[in-house]
């Protein structure tokens, strides 16, 4: 469903990622962890091109690309394939819950508004939404702002969803609320990738877990694997910190 080949990153003349190789089946979530600074956004972000990798060959739902040779309409139709919930929401201030999640739907899917406010509506639902689908995001606490932020990039009705550190900008009484969301998803057979620092919650969640360091995929394999018998030094040293 989505593969990672050889992929590297280069600003200017730093190295962030080194030749990145990764498999995700469909159906599976993966959790990406590792270090500050080890990558991990930056390959999420590669992944639909947010970043321009430097080279390296990707594919999702069957849209292959080499990042060397690359046209606009390549990249386009991989976008299509996954939506991304970004640390801060990323939310139009300017425009309601509700609107927040009918514009990518006009726009991209071209949906006719009533139909784009049905979709959008019954995926506010599933997050518990539904009574503030008028709110701006200023009337929005941080967990309800990323459920709208959640809401918006499953009703894309995407190939893969991609998770961007979706809890670490949240007070730590509702991580827990918005983990058990992105729970419920995976169970529905989404396939995912997830970059989180929640190791807790990537052992429960994760069909498959890699661990970065330094522009690096040192480790990776099942959760109690690489996250409770991890082999190599570098993973062990990285739990043994955060516990
Ligand atoms: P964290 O867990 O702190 O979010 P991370 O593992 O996600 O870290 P990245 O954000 O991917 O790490 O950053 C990897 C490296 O790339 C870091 O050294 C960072 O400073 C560098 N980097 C990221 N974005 C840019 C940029 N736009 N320009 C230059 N360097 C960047």
């Amino acid at each position: 469903m989505l593969t990672v080949s050889n992929l590297h990153k280069y600003y200017g003349d730093t190295h962030v990622l080194k030749g990145i190789d990764i498999e995700v089946k469909q159906g599976e979530v993966l959790s990406i962890v590792g270090p500050s600074g080890s990558g991990k956004t930056t390959l999420l972000r590669c992944m639909n091109y947010l970043e321009k990798p430097s080279s390296g060959q990707l594919s999702i739902n069957k849209v292959d690309i080499d990042a060397k040779h690359v046209s606009k309409k390549q990249i386009h139709t991989l976008r299509q394939q996954s939506s991304m919930v970004f640390q801060q929401y990323n939310l139009f201030k300017n425009k309601t819950a509700l609107e927040n999640i009918t514009e990518g739907l006009m726009i991209a899917k071209k949906m006719p508004k009533s139909e784009a406010e049905e979709v959008a509506e019954s995926f506010l639902k599933q997050v518990g939404l539904s009574e503030r689908k008028q709110a701006y995001p200023n009337e929005l606490s941080g967990g309800q702002q990323q459920r709208v932020g959640i809401a918006r990039a499953m009703a894309m009705n995407p190939a893969v969803l991609l998770f961007d550190e979706p809890t670490s900008a949240l007070d730590p009484e509702i991580v827990g609320d918005i983990l058990a969301i992105i729970k419920d998803i995976a169970k529905q057979g989404m396939t995912m990738v997830i970059v989180t620092h929640e190791i807790e919650f990537a052992r429960s969640v994760s069909d498959q877990v890699v661990f970065m360091d330094q522009g690096e995929v040192v480790e990776k394999g099942k959760p109690a694997d690489v996250l409770v018998h991890p082999s190599h030094e570098r993973t062990k040293r990285f739990l043994k910190r955060i516990h």
